[in-house]
């Protein structure tokens, strides 16, 4: 009698820990072997894909969770290269230096971050903000604040007066001098112990500012800022940490020496030549482009005051040039990982870049490839970007076949990320 009472005491026990989700899949893209599969299963343990099976299984117990996506289209959870949690643009950004605490630009983040987890965007690298994002990034994980999967930069890096020295256009007596806590290196010795302060701030990579910008109180958008030396020290120091380096870059030459010097992606890449495409193949870097990003900029340089006079002239320049060099970057063969740099636009939007890729050239499935396995072969994470078992349950539903119409990605009705449910419309 005893062993019988224990024994359905632990019958229940164990039921209330095995709950299984199961996803009735009418269509799921298999972003490895490139195909539209149709009427599966994904069971769910916990944070992780468990089975796959044919047909629309029924669940063993009666504490399963049963998903119907019959009439979707399911895929994994989508990955963006290049976002700033921390911002979003808007006519009184530079303001914003000397207004906003970190407590409110955290808090403003955490409202970014959900926006890009709702739009379907499960993992995303923060390319740079003032080290709120790494932060930002602790809280998801621990679960206190909904948003995506986070490989943060903290702080980016650059030379004194380049693309990201925090101090650009401060009138001198705020001027300071900033070094390479702050993000700022001039010469190796700088830019070893930069790549180092990252680490101990708790960065998962880092990124640089190759070239000039267009957003920066300065100048040029696209004259070259780091010494070849600096950057193979920052990428030699890096990879002791077990960290990648991704470069913004507008300018050639820039980016030739980001390649040479040893980073993994290329950001922007606006004016890139043919020799540097044959370039980053040969190193095999990959092409982050942000088309959304550089249509934005050079739409808002037309709405007078909204940039300050010497940004609009860069941004109306550089901004139009991204969709064409990613078409021919492509046609090349430069390898694509999915970025937008969401912040210069607003957060949620991110899936509007597909539609700029297949517009000129790039077929469907090969963009949602970009925002799948190839970003998690840059961050070197094989259980995302597919849907396999031992992955992470990163999944996410659309109402059409997006190889039939991509615009469909803009309005995702589902997702789920490590296997909890955040959004099902
Ligand atoms: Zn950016």
């Amino acid at each position: 009698m005893k062993f019988f009472t224990i024994a359905i005491l632990l019958f229940f026990y164990s039921n209330s820990f095995s709950q299984n989700t199961f996803i009735h899949c009418g269509k799921l893209i298999d972003t490895k072997k490139g195909k539209v599969l149709t009427d599966l299963t994904i069971i769910i343990s916990e944070n992780k894909i468990s089975a796959i099976k044919k047909g629309f299984q029924n669940p063993t117990s009666n504490q399963d969770q049963v998903i119907d996506l019959k009439n979707k289209t399911v895929l994994p959870g989508l990955i963006d290269m290049h976002v700033h949690l921390e911002l979003e643009s808007n006519p009184n950004r530079y303001l914003e230096k000397f207004t906003l605490n970190d407590a409110d630009i955290a808090f403003q983040s955490t409202v970014f971050a959900k926006r890009t987890l709702w739009a379907g965007f499960t993992t995303v690298r923060d390319l740079g903000g003032s080290g709120v994002n790494t932060s930002l990034r602790n809280a998801i994980n621990k679960g206190l604040v909904d948003g995506p999967r986070i490989y943060s930069a903290g702080k980016s890096l650059a030379t004194t007066g380049g693309h990201a020295d925090p101090t650009n256009g401060y009138k001198k007596d705020l001027i300071g001098n900033p070094g390479p806590k702050e993000g700022v290196i001039n010469g190796v010795e700088d830019a070893r112990k930069a790549v180092r302060q990252r680490y101990k701030n708790g960065a998962d990579l880092i990124k640089i500012t190759a070239t000039g910008g267009v957003l920066s109180m300065a100048k040029s958008g696209q004259n070259p800022q780091f010494t070849i030396e600096e950057i193979k020290t920052i990428c030699e120091t890096a990879k002791d940490y077990d960290m990648h380096v991704a470069a913004h870059a507008h300018g050639d030459e820039g980016m030739q020496r980001a390649i040479l010097g040893g980073v993994k992606t290329i950001e922007h890449g606006t004016l890139m030549s043919d020799k540097t495409m044959e370039l980053m193949k040969e190193f095999d870097v990959y092409y982050v482009p942000t088309i959304t990003a550089g249509k934005e900029v050079s739409d808002k340089a037309k709405i007078e005051g909204y940039y300050p006079e010497i940004v609009v002239p860069k941004a109306l320049n550089i901004g139009p040039k991204i969709q064409g060099t990613f078409a021919r970057a492509h046609k090349k063969g430069v390898k694509i990982a999915f970025g937008t740099d969401a912040g210069v636009f607003p957060h949620g939007l991110n899936a509007k870049e597909f539609y700029f890729m297949v517009e000129v050239g790039m077929s469907e499935i090969e963009a949602i490839q970009t925002a799948t396995i190839n970003n998690a072969t840059v961050l070197k994470n094989d259980e995302i970007g597919s849907i396999e078992v031992g992955n992470y349950a990163d999944i996410i539903a659309v109402e059409e076949n997006p190889l039939d119409n991509i615009k469909t990605l803009e309005n995702v009705i589902f997702v789920m990320k490590n296997g909890k449910i955040y959004k099902n419309l």
